[in-house]
């Protein structure tokens, strides 16, 4: 049976965070009431004239240096040309021969493949190559009603930057390390929240599958309405083998948009494409050349550290294990929680253990977001070192966390009002200890006589007679001292 392989290509759109649309002074603003941020420019009223944004020409001229694109000292802006009711002037304001950014590639490391996909890599620290990213303007929203459509104009100009891959990746786990490491990227440089559910971040895949061994690509199919980084890779994993099947099964693939249902899980026809559009770029003649020298500039020093840096960084500065500071820096706000707590603490790492295990299950559990977290990072770290210098226990410590995180309180504080501190004191407990030996004469004599696992019994019984407050290391010694 002929085998196949599979050509992925991704074309993302991000909208730029920007206070302002790319060419007019309205505001940019999720969720505001239709047809309230509009103006004669981003309206396409005729003889109305654009002017740029900067902020958007140095966001993405960041994105390109974040990706290590080349930058090109002139850029400028073009004309596509088309028809389409959300788009009142015929024409979107692009970039079509000289883009602000060319070439450059997307890291795709370990952590941003899919969880159940990160052991079985096929191509290790594979780089996706990018074509360009270019600038460009948004268009108007349409929202289809049972017998009208309605269109809101609030998106209709806002700065919109489109990044265009090589066709580099093989398999939906590449598109989802992909996706995911461009929307770190996006988030690191604070150039867009790239929330895929907002459309801060749209996706269009295509695809096409040839018999392995052969060089022609095969016909390029597109998929559309893909609103998750884990929908594209389920729309993948249903569209190579249904491809492939198709052309085992003797059929001709022809050119194609499909339409990705999230639901059903499947893709469905929208439309075949009979022809490729000509949008008969030309330069916009109201908008003059860029010289970008001094954008890059601006734009480099605000470049941030990447979020592959940072995590080798969290490794050097902090001791942390490789994989939770790849775990901690796949996040930026987990990040940032992380090097504010970890700055006081006595060991860092027991602040990372905490961070990735009690605090991000309880945030789970509480379905709250790091950003929302009711236990600031230095309280976290008060109660780290609380349980490091031996003032409360381990299991002290997830008593207090509990009650930190729902009543907001500090730790010291809490550690006060239930009268948890942990007893360090020698005297203390050897009379805990002295009781627990003449109640168990049995556990007793068998660690004299060599059973070690006795101990772990007896230490049990000293910390349950002192309700959990004797420090277990200290317990075990002097059980120890007075059985041998
Ligand atoms: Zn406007
Ligand atoms: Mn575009």
């Amino acid at each position: 049976m002929t085998e196949y392989i599979a050509t992925i290509g991704l074309e993302v759109h991000v909208q730029l965070k920007t206070c302002s649309k790319m060419f007019c002074s309205c505001a940019v603003e999720y969720g505001a009431e239709p047809n309230t941020n509009v103006c004669p420019v981003c309206l396409g009223m005729p003889g109305a004239l654009p002017v740029m944004n900067e902020e958007a020409l140095k966001l993405t001229a960041l994105a390109g240096l974040m990706l290590g694109c080349e930058i090109g000292p002139v850029c400028k802006f073009d004309r596509k040309n088309y028809f389409y009711p959300d788009m009142p002037k015929n024409y979107q304001i692009s970039q079509y021969d000289l883009p602000l950014c060319l070439g450059g590639a997307v890291p795709l490391h370990d952590l941003a493949y899919p969880k159940d996909a990160q052991k079985t890599i096929a191509t290790k620290d594979k780089k996706a190559r990018l074509t360009r990213i270019h600038l460009e303007e948004d268009v108007a929203k349409s929202f289809h009603m049972e017998t009208a459509t309605g269109i809101d104009f609030n998106r209709a100009g806002t700065p919109l930057m489109e990044i265009v891959g090589e066709a580099d990746i093989a398999s939906p786990e590449e598109a989802f390390a992909y996706l995911t490491v461009l929307q770190q990227v996006m988030i690191y440089g604070g150039i867009s929240d790239a929330d895929m559910e907002k459309g801060q971040l749209r996706c269009d895949v295509n695809i096409s599958v040839r018999p392995v061994g052969t060089e022609k690509f095969g016909t390029k199919i597109e998929v559309k309405n893909l609103n998750s980084i884990s929908g594209v890779r389920r729309a993948l994993a249903f569209e190579i083998p249904r491809q492939i099947e198709a052309l085992r099964g003797g059929a001709v693939l022809q050119q194609e948009t499909r339409r990705w249902d999230d639901t059903r899980g499947e893709t469905t026809l929208m439309r075949i494409k009979e022809s490729a559009h000509d949008y008969r770029y030309f330069p916009d003649p109201d908008l003059l050349p860029v010289k970008t020298a001094s954008l890059v500039e601006a734009a480099r020093a605000r470049k941030p550290e990447l979020p592959w840096e940072k995590r080798a960084r969290f490794v050097a500065d902090f001791g942390v294990s490789d994989y939770d500071a790849a775990v901690l820096a796949n996040d930026l706000a987990l990040a940032s929680y992380f090097e504010t707590a970890a700055k006081g603490a006595k060991k860092p790492k027991n602040v990372a253990n905490w961070i990735l295990n009690d605090l991000q299950s309880a945030l789970s559990a509480a379905s709250l977001a790091i950003t929302d977290c009711p236990v600031p990072p230095h309280a976290l770290d008060e109660l780290v070192n609380l349980i490091d210098t031996g003032a409360i226990n381990s299991k002290q410590g997830k008593e207090v966390f509990a009650e930190m995180f729902s009543s907001r309180k500090p730790a010291a504080t809490i550690v006060e009002e239930k009268g948890l501190k942990q007893e360090s004191d020698t005297g203390a407990i050897e009379v805990f200890v002295d009781q627990v030996i003449a109640a168990n004469p049995g556990p007793a004599a068998d660690f004299k006589a060599g059973k070690v696992s006795a101990l772990n019994f007896l230490k049990g019984q000293v910390m349950k007679l002192s309700k959990g407050k004797a420090n277990p290391a200290l317990a075990g010694e002097i059980l120890e001292k007075k059985l041998s």
